[in-house]
């Protein structure tokens, strides 16, 4: 394996890597996940390097991580090349709410696929393990069920969705080229539904949009008459699951489902929701999305035997902890004191 480089090659100032700590590129760590993940990676003595555009990511989720020594933020687009010595990379560049995905498309299909060529070429170059956080929007809207990591899948490739589904499909494609390639130590693994503290209020995903509402007394919007199920997973269980797959041999590479495979309807979600908040907000039925899947969950089998590992914090206790944090993004702006 190539050693790396021996100094900065590109402008983004980092310095030479020293080997006295593991060092971490989190793609997309200014986002919901990835925010999580730097605090884990840096809690665990990892010298971390963030890289995200900010597009769906946001300052204030990593404003906490920035006096630390140990992290370091690089403002840039993973579909751009880039040149760093890494030990691993966590590639979460992508933007992850359907609302987000369909803003720009063309966008997110570059960001997979060329985000993650580049992030192969790195790890091609340096050595470093590349652990790529795919979905299970892979799966499409899944004709078998529950749905385990060697169905194909039923994706429709020319609809609204197909820029996430079918750019998470063709890095999918890449890594496991550059394996067949170049033996590179690669990990895949497919996300299923996760929420928590952290998620952005306005990024339209159910859980937030659910809570905001909730908490706001604003109608609870159901797309479709809300039969359609998910499967919640916490964010700490989540996170646990990605640095416990990182950490296997090289032999192990996924793809794996990680998720909590507790499946619920959406309208179930919405009537917890309005439960534990104790919200008196009604439910306002709005058109279904083209393509939205009808049923998920995930057969988590194969992380169970690989990693030991198994979600831990129920729906309840994960929806109380959310609440909690959109009950303070809620609350108004402190007025300035007068002077
Ligand atoms: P998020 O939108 O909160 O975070 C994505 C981050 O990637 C943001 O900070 C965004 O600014 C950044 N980003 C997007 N395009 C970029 C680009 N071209 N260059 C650099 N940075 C870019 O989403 P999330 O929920 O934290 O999801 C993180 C990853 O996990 C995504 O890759 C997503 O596909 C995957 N995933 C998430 C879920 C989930 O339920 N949250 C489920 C399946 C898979
Ligand atoms: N959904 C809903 N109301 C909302 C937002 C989403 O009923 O305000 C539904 C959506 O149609 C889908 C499910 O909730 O069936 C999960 O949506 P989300 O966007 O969170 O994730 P994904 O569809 O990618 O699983």
């Amino acid at each position: 394996m190539p050693t790396g480089f021996e100094t900065p090659t590109d402008s983004t100032g980092i310095r030479p890597l020293k080997h006295t700590a593991t060092r971490s590129l989190v793609t997309g760590g200014a986002g919901f996940i990835g925010t999580h993940l730097c605090e884990a990676l840096l809690a665990r003595g990892h010298e971390v390097i963030c890289l995200d555009n900010f597009s769906t990511g946001r300052e204030s989720n990593i404003a906490h991580l920035r006096g630390d020594p140990a992290f370091t933020l690089l403002c840039r687009d993973v579909t751009q090349a880039l040149q760093i010595e890494v030990d691993e990379i966590y590639n979460l560049a992508c933007p992850a709410s359907p609302a987000h995905y369909a803003r720009d498309p063309v966008q997110t299909v570059k960001t997979s696929v060329l985000g993650t060529l580049n992030l192969l070429e790195l790890a091609r170059s340096t050595g470093a393990r590349l652990l790529q956080t795919s979905t299970s929007e892979v799966y499409g809207d899944p004709i078998m069920h529950p749905q385990t990591e060697d169905y194909w899948g039923h994706v429709n490739p020319i609809g609204p969705r197909a820029c996430y589904d079918e750019g998470k499909r063709c890095a999918e494609t890449l890594i496991f080229d550059f394996r067949r390639l170049y033996g590179l130590p690669v990990k895949v693994a497919r996300l299923f539904n996760v929420y928590g503290p952290g998620m952005s209020p306005g990024d339209g995903r159910v859980v937030s949009n659910f809570a905001m509402q909730a908490l706001s007394g604003e109608p609870v919007t159901i797309y479709g008459d809300g039969q359609q199920t998910r499967s919640f997973c916490f964010v700490s269980d989540m996170i646990r699951a990605l640095i416990a797959f990182m950490a296997t041999p090289p032999e192990v590479t996924g793809p794996l489902n990680l998720g909590n495979p507790a499946e619920m309807r959406v309208l179930d979600l919405a009537e917890t929701v309005l439960r534990l908040s104790g919200s008196r907000s009604g439910l306002a039925f709005r058109p279904l999305p083209c393509d939205d899947p009808v049923q998920r969950r995930p057969d988590i089998t194969r992380a169970r035997r690989l990693l030991g590992w198994a979600p831990a914090v129920g729906l309840e206790e994960g929806l109380r902890a959310t609440l909690a944090y959109f009950a303070g993004q809620c609350e108004p702006a402190p007025i300035p004191a007068l002077r």
